[in-house]
């Protein structure tokens, strides 16, 4: 349980309909950072609405807002673990992180800011997104006291050096950047679901680094058991970092999304990988790169929220046993 004194609750769907009044991510208590009770919060759902880091297909920025309306359809306990990360931890929608659309360094310098404090202030982020970008800023708030592991499931590596004829700030270049500023320690990644035509010198840069990289092929092969074993391993008790890019997940069930590629993992794949992260040190978790205005359906954020609330239950238990 929390040791904290107050405790944050959703708004209970037996006495206000789940489609009643506004939506919140789970219908959590909205706590902003400024706000009194925050060193209460022991972790913190937060939007990044910004999608200026997109090379292609945008949209992402109203992927918050998306996300917190399909959230208030998730329930108080998880399946099949039985934790209730609502009781564990106290959970809070922190709102949106400070992004200005019209300019990607002040947006990288604002998000950096912001992840300072959310850590200062003892929070525990799970970031929706916002393209893959933010990821960087976001890293770069969190692990300021030394490069972090991190497991990234993504279609694509990120790992590209620039787009454009130097732009060195884009949705495909994130980690590269990350490595390079001594955020990330290349030899404890793991990318898992990588696939897709290819350009670039993204893979081999990352397999020179020492990053584990695994393609769908191999996930397949090898079997989703020992790939999630195999990265329990590489990112090991010391502090690391989740990143879920929804375009990991095969465009039949995640459609709404920039840079969709097809043979993917189904949802129920993503649900037990996630679910294996259980007692990692994490100090923190994110969900990009769903675009509504990709997603007339609704299904893309509903994929995202349900994740969201894997990787919540991963935190949640993590909170719970006092890390
Ligand atoms: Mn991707
Ligand atoms: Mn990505």
């Amino acid at each position: 349980m929390s040791t904290k004194e107050m405790s944050f609750q959703p708004v209970s769907a037996m006495e206000v309909p789940r489609f009643a009044s506004i939506p919140t991510f789970m219908r959590l208590p909205h706590v902003e950072l400024s706000n009194e009770a925050i060193p209460q919060v022991d972790i913190g759902l937060v939007g990044v609405p910004w999608d200026g880091g997109t090379t292609n297909r945008p949209g992402a920025r109203h992927g918050p807002r998306q996300l917190r309306d399909y959230s208030t359809m998730i329930r108080a306990m998880h399946p099949v673990s039985k934790i209730k990360p609502f009781e564990a931890a106290n959970c809070a929608d922190l709102g949106d992180c400070p992004v200005n659309p019209a300019d990607t360094m002040d947006t990288l310098q604002r998000v950096t800011d912001y992840f300072h404090q959310v850590k200062a202030k003892g929070v525990v982020p799970l970031t929706a997104g916002g393209d893959h970008m933010i990821s960087l800023p976001v890293l770069r708030g969190l692990a300021s006291d030394g490069p972090v592991g991190m497991i990234h499931f993504d279609a694509h590596t990120d790992l590209f050096d620039e787009y454009f004829n130097g732009c060195k700030y884009t949705h495909g270049t994130p980690f590269r950047r990350a490595i390079e500023e001594g955020l990330l320690d290349p030899k404890r990644m793991i990318q898992i679901g990588i696939r897709g035509t290819r350009g670039g010198d993204d893979v081999e840069w990352g397999i020179e680094q020492g990053i584990r990289i695994v393609t769908i092929e191999e996930f397949h092969d090898v079997g989703l058991d020992h790939i999630m074993e195999e990265a329990r391993g590489i990112v090991g008790q010391e502090p690391a970092y989740v990143t879920f890019d929804i375009d990991c997940i095969d465009p039949a069930f995640a459609p709404g999304t920039g840079t969709p590629e097809i043979g993917g993992f189904t949802t129920f794949e993503a649900q037990k990988m996630v679910r294996k992260l259980q007692g990692l040190n994490l100090i923190g978790a994110d969900l990009v790169e769903v675009s509504p205005p990709f997603d007339p359906e609704g299904g893309t954020a509903w994929v995202g929220v349900s994740i969201m609330f894997e990787l919540l239950c991963v935190l949640a238990g993590q909170a719970a046993h006092g890390k």
